[in-house]
C-alpha cells in the first residue's frame, strides 16, 4: 500500500491528472460539448499496481491497459485490495483493453476488461466471445464486454486496425457473438500528417457507422498529444498516457 501522504509520486501524479483534466475540459469547451460527455482514461501500461492505486486514492476511475500479462498481473495484485473480489462491472473502477488482443490470450483479457478498444479480426471477435462466456459461467464477469472497432486511417496494416471497408461484417459478426456488444470505434492518429486531418476522418468514418449501429455510439480517439484535435472531431474517451504517469520505463514490470 501507499502512504499517500508522504509519498512525492502521489504529488507527481496528482499535479498532472490535473493539469490533464484541464486540458481536457478547456478542449471539451473549446469544442462546444457538455463537460463529462468525454471520459479521460488513464493509460497505465508498463507502470506499477502502485501507481494505479496512487490513482485510485486521486479519484481516477478509468484505466487503460494494453499488454497481457502484463495487465492480469496488476489486476490480480489490486483484486486483494478491493472488497467487490474486483470484478468488472461490480468494481469501482474500469480496465479498458486497448492493445491488441491475440487469440489466446482472449481468455485472460475477457475476465478483467470493461470493454476492448482494439478489435480489427474475425478471429479476435470469435475468441473474446467464447471468453466471456468462459468468465461468466465461472463468475468472473456478470455483464457483456463492450467492443470498439479499431479502424486503421491510412490502411497500413502493420499498425493495427481494420480497413474502413471491414467494418461492416465486422460489425456485424460482434452483433451475432454471444457475450459482446458492440459500443463503438478506435481510432489512433498516423504519426504523418496533421492530427486534425486524422480525426476529421475518423469523424467521418463514425458518422457512417453511426448510421448503420446508431447505439454504438462510443468513439476512442486522442491520446497525450492530440486529445484536443480529437475532442474538437467527437471523441467519447481520450486514452492518456505519458502526459500523466511520465515517460514509459524502457523495461516492463
Ligand atoms: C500507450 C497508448 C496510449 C497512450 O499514449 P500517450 O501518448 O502516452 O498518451 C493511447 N492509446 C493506445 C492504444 C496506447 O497503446
Amino acid at each position: 500500500m501507499v502512504d499517500e501522504a508522504v509519498d512525492a509520486r502521489t504529488h507527481e501524479l496528482a499535479e498532472r491528472y490535473s493539469a490533464a483534466r484541464d486540458r481536457l475540459d478547456a478542449a471539451v469547451d473549446a469544442a462546444g460539448r457538455k463537460r463529462g460527455d468525454v471520459e479521460l482514461m488513464v493509460v497505465t501500461k508498463y507502470f506499477p499496481a502502485d501507481d494505479v492505486r496512487r490513482l485510485l486514492g486521486l479519484g481516477v476511475r478509468c484505466f487503460g491497459e494494453s499488454r497481457e500479462p502484463e495487465a492480469s498481473r496488476k489486476l490480480a495484485e489490486l483484486a486483494a485490495d478491493d472488497p467487490t473480489g474486483g470484478r468488472p462491472g461490480d468494481r469501482a473502477a474500469v480496465f479498458d483493453m486497448i492493445g491488441s488482443v491475440q487469440s489466446k490470450k482472449a481468455k485472460s483479457v475477457a475476465a478483467w476488461a470493461r470493454s476492448v478498444h482494439s478489435v480489427d479480426r474475425d478471429k479476435v471477435v470469435d475468441a473474446l466471445s467464447r471468453g466471456v462466456l468462459a468468465a461468466l459461467d465461472a463468475g468472473e464477469r456478470s455483464d457483456q464486454l463492450g467492443i470498439l472497432l479499431q479502424v486503421s486511417l491510412d490502411g497500413d496494416p502493420h499498425r493495427g486496425g481494420a480497413p474502413v471497408d471491414d467494418l461492416p461484417e465486422l460489425a456485424e459478426r460482434v452483433r451475432a457473438a454471444p457475450g459482446l456488444s458492440l459500443a463503438g470505434l478506435m481510432v489512433i492518429a498516423p504519426l504523418e500528417g496533421t492530427a486534425d486531418r486524422w480525426m476529421s476522418l475518423a469523424a467521418q468514418v463514425r458518422e457512417g457507422f453511426l448510421a448503420d449501429h446508431p447505439e454504438a455510439r462510443e468513439l476512442s480517439a486522442g491520446m497525450s498529444g492530440d486529445l484536443e484535435s480529437a475532442v474538437a472531431h467527437g471523441s467519447t474517451c481520450v486514452r492518456v498516457g505519458t502526459a500523466i504517469m511520465g515517460p514509459r520505463p524502457l523495461v516492463s514490470q
